[in-house]
């Protein structure tokens, strides 16, 4: 027999305990650690529970699928979150569906996002994903292209550029994870020192929530922590 899914109440109980406990450790101020709720492969049951325990922030990462759940729970009151890897035949849906895209890594994306994004909605708020464990992941853009992809972003006028996110390799080891998120940091401070108005640095999942909070994420993308297991894709 599967588990059954974990409550959504205790679930998100359970994570906002975690971040209040990192925030205190680390001397961080609640108020400015967000918690998006990842709720890609999770059935729309499953958001409606979360959102009826006061969630209200969720990210997905399978246009398709996000795009029935948007149409389903609707905008008003939510803020939906574009949480993965992002081809040139799905922006349209991505601009027109979601408020925010995390995983933006290259400026062809990012122009077809905002051409893309309709008159009438606010700008989409939009963070680059820093490739910072090379051999991990080929999406991202690599530290060294950053800042010039930062100022070309700058210039779209559908988009408004919010910070970075970063998906490290995985580690277990809690040392390994603050040096990675650290490093993310540094490339988000050194943007902020040349000028660009960055208030969000996306970092931080079920196992390294910790790490992430103790190196300054500001905004934590959790799933399988507040959900229960991902249910297998079909
Ligand atoms: C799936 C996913 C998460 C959530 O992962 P968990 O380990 O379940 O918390 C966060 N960020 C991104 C980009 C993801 O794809």
């Amino acid at each position: 027999m599967p588990q059954p899914p974990p409550p959504a109440k205790l679930g998100l109980e359970a994570v906002r305990a975690r971040l209040l406990a990192a925030c205190r450790r680390y001397g961080r101020d609640p108020d400015t650690v967000r918690l998006l709720a990842v709720s890609k492969a999770q059935p729309l049951a499953a958001l409606q529970a979360m959102a009826a325990a006061g969630q209200t922030c969720f990210g997905e990462s399978y246009v398709q699928e996000a795009v029935e759940k948007i149409t389903q729970l609707g905008r008003d009151g939510y803020e939906w979150h574009f949480i993965g890897p992002l081809q040139s035949n799905k922006t349209a849906l991505v601009a027109e569906n979601f408020d925010w895209v995390h995983s933006i890594d290259r400026l062809k994306i990012a122009e077809r996002l905002s051409r893309q994004r309709p008159a009438n909605q606010a700008p989409l708020q939009v963070c680059l994903q820093l490739n910072i464990s090379a051999e991990a992941s080929k999406s991202g853009v690599s530290p060294d292209a950053l800042p010039e992809l930062a100022e070309a972003v700058t210039q779209l006028p559908a988009l408004h550029l919010r910070g970075i996110m970063a998906i490290p390799a995985r580690s277990n080891d809690f040392d390994q994870q603050r040096r990675t998120f650290h490093q993310v940091h540094e490339a988000y401070g050194a943007l902020r020192r040349a000028g660009l108005a960055l208030d969000t640095l996306s970092m931080g999942m079920s196992d390294d929530l910790e790490a992430a909070v103790a190196e300054g994420s500001t905004l934590v993308r959790i799933g399988s922590a507040l959900f229960g297991p991902r249910p297998p894709r079909g």
